[in-house]
C-alpha cells in the first residue's frame, strides 16, 4: 500500500486513494495515489473543467457550423 498521507501536502487525515489511470478496478501500486480529499477533489475538478471546456467549445464550434448552415436564404420573389 502506498504511504499513508498525501502526496501532495502530506496530510493524514481525509485521505482518498487516487487511481492514476480513472480505472476503480486497477489497484496495483503504482496506479494508485494517496491525495486528501481536497487535493483530490482539486485534481478531479480541473479534469472536469478542462474536459467541460473542450465540450463548450466543441459545441461552440458546431453551433457555428450550423449557424453558417442554417444561413437564411436571400428571397427570390
Ligand atoms: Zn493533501
Ligand atoms: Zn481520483
Amino acid at each position: 500500500m502506498p504511504r499513508k498521507s498525501c502526496t501532495e501536502c502530506g496530510a493524514r487525515s481525509k485521505l482518498h486513494v487516487h487511481h492514476k489511470d480513472r480505472n476503480p478496478a486497477n489497484n496495483s501500486t503504482e496506479n494508485l495515489v494517496v491525495l486528501c480529499a481536497s487535493y483530490h477533489l482539486k485534481l478531479h475538478w480541473h479534469e472536469d473543467r478542462s474536459k467541460r471546456i473542450g465540450a463548450l467549445m466543441g459545441q461552440r464550434y458546431a453551433a457555428g457550423k450550423s449557424a453558417l448552415v442554417a444561413k437564411p436564404q436571400p428571397r427570390s420573389n
